[in-house]
């Protein structure tokens, strides 16, 4: 049985991963061994076995014993100590949802019912010596793939720009504690006028603003600004501006340029690849939500398709996407954060041609970002290395 280390179990991903481990019965094919960076010496989760004290994340020589390492914990830890571990000799697999090692030629971004055929190429070129480092991808790329992967798989798209609400918990636990304190800030503050019918909405309009606004920096010490009531067209770091349009920066965010590089490499197009990349770009947003990640997506097709072959082909591409029809009803109660939340359903709706010519496609898609955005696909590629 594969000794399997667990680091940055605790957090948000983790905990989902967790979670999700149970109820697929992960754990009796495994001998799992928790990490953790700021408890070591305390009490493993329940779902230990021989290994029931938890480690000390930046073990070197307990994190060797693992035969696999599957980690949540962050972009910083993955800096610090996995160069360390490979340098001390372990040919282990590293199983990871931080974007650190996305990009490096020997890494593999997994999102099986999308690009199964790279992740086995790179198996069998694993058991030979070859990368044995398996990266969960952004989760609003992997959370679109999963959605529209079919049109990418059926080489219909010229191009595809996508615009994003992101949830709040995308940024980790301490951001979902972050928004749900400045909702009950703003709402204490206007308490007295919500309660009275009669009072007028500008008073309690400016009250709330005179908050947002005052806020301390202790209650915005995660985004750094009020996203109650408001969003942040930015997320992640800003990449400066670079000197043409092909250099990582151009007034791009690190986010924005993820959405082009990460989907690309999934697939299997661009550099390194035979096929060439395809022109993804557009605008990401942080949103007072809790969890989920939405996106609106323009895309330019390559042939003017019907929609009820889109619809088809989408529908049919795996057994999480969900169509769902394009009107209002069906719309409000099916493609929402709220609706989704949860469940590893992707709910692919407001499809439609837009005005600009019957190759323009609109769409509007849905992806719990803490399941396929990030735990689920690390979980399947366990599963995958388990029964290889
Ligand atoms: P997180 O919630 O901040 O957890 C990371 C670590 O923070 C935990 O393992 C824990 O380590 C420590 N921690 C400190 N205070 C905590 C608290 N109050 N509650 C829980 N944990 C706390 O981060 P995350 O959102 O799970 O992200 C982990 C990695 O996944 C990052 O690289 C992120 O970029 C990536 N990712 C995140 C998402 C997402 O939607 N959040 C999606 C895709 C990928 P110890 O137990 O060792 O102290």
């Amino acid at each position: 049985m594969k000794l399997v280390g667990l680091v940055g179990w605790r957090g948000m991903v983790g905990s989902v991963l967790l979670d999700r481990m149970q109820q697929e019965g992960d754990f009796p094919l495994i001998e799992p061994m928790f990490f953790s960076t700021s408890n070591a010496g305390g009490k493993a989760p329940p779902q230990a076995r021989h290994e029931a004290t938890l480690r000390d994340a930046f073990d070197i020589d307990a994190l060797k014993r693992c035969d696999i390492i599957i980690t949540a914990q962050g972009g910083d830890y993955t800096t610090e100590v996995f160069p360390k571990l490979r340098a001390a000799g372990w040919s282990g697999h590293w199983i990871d949802a931080a974007s650190t090692l996305r990009m490096k030629s020997d890494a593999v971004i997994v999102l099986d019912p999308v690009n199964l055929p790279v992740i086995q190429n790179a198996l069998a070129k694993s058991r030979n010596g070859g990368g044995r480092n398996w990266i969960g991808g952004n989760c609003t790329v992997s959370c679109m793939l999963m959605g529209v992967g079919a049109l990418y798989k059926a080489g219909l798209v010229e191009w595809m720009s996508t615009q994003t609400y992101q949830a709040a918990s995308g940024g980790g636990a301490q951001h979902m504690r972050e928004l749900l304190t400045q909702f009950g800030t703003l709402n204490a503050e206007v308490r007295g006028l919500l309660d009275d019918p009669k009072s007028a909405i500008l008073e309690i309009d400016r009250r709330l603003l005179a908050k947002q606004r005052s806020l301390s920096e202790s209650e915005t010490a995660q985004f750094g600004v009020p996203l109650a009531g408001s969003l942040i067209p930015w997320i992640d770091k800003d990449l400066g501006i670079g000197k043409n349009r092909d250099d990582e920066g151009w007034g791009v965010s690190r986010e924005e340029w993820k959405g082009g590089a990460e989907t690309n490499k999934i697939l299997g197009q661009g550099e390194g690849f035979d096929q060439p990349a395809v022109p993804v770009d557009g605008f990401c947003v942080r949103v007072g939500a809790m969890r989920c990640h939405s996106q609106s997506l323009l895309f330019k097709l390559k042939k003017n398709v019907p929609l009820a072959d889109i619809e088809q082909l989408i529908a049919n591409d795996n057994a999480w996407v969900k169509v769902v029809p394009n009107n209002r009803e069906d719309t409000v109660r099916q493609l929402t954060p709220v609706a989704v939340t949860g469940t590893l359903d992707i709910p692919v709706g407001r499809l439609r041609k837009m005005a600009m010519g019957p190759e323009y496609l609109g769409a509007f898609t849905i992806g719990d970002q803490l399941l396929w955005g990030a735990a689920e696909p690390l979980r399947r590629m366990l599963r995958l290395l388990i029964e290889d």
